[in-house]
């Protein structure tokens, strides 16, 4: 975990000499700020923003996000203000520091009512700019991976704060990435027999299955080709909590239809449905498992063409097909709209995402937090 990984990261998006310098800059003075600070773990304190400000990178988060990532944690803990920040970087950075600090003084486990209202302002806050809850499920990551060294009483608390808050605003941002390992982490702390009994059968099922999926992943990629389709493929195991939930439902391990899932990428709309046709000529199709979120898209967004089939050793397999647009959709959520350099949220992208748009009807129309709770 050093400064290199977080350079060679941006640079796979960013070429800007300017703004390289100025991570730099953020990296080195957070790192000042910070000298003599030790975490939990035993580490030197910058390796948390800097940590942070990686798992940005890697949903390709725009250079103010990035800097504010590593200096978001110097108000609360040095004695450096708003207006340092704002001189030093500029009023945007300032800005967002300043936004994700308030959000880390709120309480989320006290007194239910105190939860409700704060729990509202955090929501609201995503209408006003995305980018501080982005930081924010960033640090609550990197906080959760390093949950070990906190006591026991504290992981428990964080883990169930996690489940219940982060997780869905992480999920209605359409940040898949984020969203299933921070559920794995939060129910590692909430149910560890289960958790490590769920993770021993994956892996299990993982060693077994690995060659007929990548057998599979080569017909496919094969036929595609043949038929002038550019594709990608790749494989993908359920989360554990995933796995959990449908296993509460009262299926079987073996019963998960999307347990083993396929991802195909294909160039454009047309294709994802000549894909669906080739993939049903190699295996057969399970009746009743095709979703088209093509044309009708999840309230986050997800856009694909599901389809279980009975894959290559007795396997079922899900088949997830969409865009190389949709994909970084799925894997980056609202992030992968940020083109612009200061992209707030505006009126269509409010429009487009129908969580944003319940969120604000939902809290023009009622002043009680726990009735806007339930709403939402
Ligand atoms: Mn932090």
């Amino acid at each position: 975990m050093n400064l290199e990984k977080l350079l060679e990261n941006i640079k796979k998006y960013n070429s800007n000499e300017q703004e390289i310098e100025m991570i730099k800059k953020a990296y080195f003075y957070a790192e000042r700020l910070h000298n003599g600070q030790i975490r939990q773990s035993g580490e030197e304190y910058i390796t948390h923003p800097l940590s942070v400000a990686i798992i940005l990178s890697e949903i390709e988060a725009n250079t103010n996000t990035i800097v504010a990532a590593l200096l978001h944690d110097t108000l609360e803990d040095t004695d450096v203000k708003k207006d340092d920040i704002s001189y030093q970087f500029n009023p945007h950075v300032a800005m967002l520091v300043d936004g994700v600090t308030k959000i880390g003084k709120m309480n989320f486990s006290s007194r239910e009512e105190e939860i409700a209202g704060n729990t509202r302002k955090l929501l609201n806050g995503i209408t006003e700019d995305i980018r501080i809850i982005l930081i924010k499920l960033a640090d609550r990551l990197h906080n959760m991976r390093t949950l070990e060294f906190k006591k026991p009483d504290k992981q428990k608390e964080n883990a169930l704060e996690t489940m219940e808050i982060f997780v869905p605003i992480a999920y209605y941002l359409g940040c898949y990435s984020i969203k299933s390992e921070l559920e794995d982490l939060s129910f590692k702390y909430i149910n560890p027999e289960m958790y490590f009994e769920l993770a021993k059968k994956v892996k299990k099922i993982e060693e077994t299955t690995h060659d007929d999926l990548h057998s599979m992943l080569a017909d496919i990629h094969t036929l595609l080709t043949t038929n002038n389709i550019p594709n990608e493929v790749k494989a993908r195991t359920k989360n554990i909590y995933g796995i959990y939930k449908r296993i509460q439902q009262g299926n079987k391990l073996n019963e998960i239809h999307d347990l083993l899932a396929l991802k195909i990428i294909v160039d454009n709309i047309r294709n994802c449905y000549a894909a669906l046709g080739d993939v049903h000529s190699l295996y057969t199709p399970i009746h009743g498992r095709m979703k088209d979120y093509l044309v009708q898209p999840k309230t986050n967004m997800y856009q694909s063409l599901h389809t279980t089939v009975f894959g290559k050793g007795e396997n079922l397999v899900q088949t997830q097909i969409r865009t190389f647009e949709m994909d970084k959709i799925a894997t980056m959520g609202l992030t992968a709209y940020w083109q612009d350099p200061e992209v707030v949220m505006n009126d269509e992208l409010k429009n487009k995402f129908q969580f944003f748009k319940s969120l604000l009807e939902i809290n023009q129309s009622t002043n009680d937090n726990r009735r806007f709770l339930e709403e939402i």
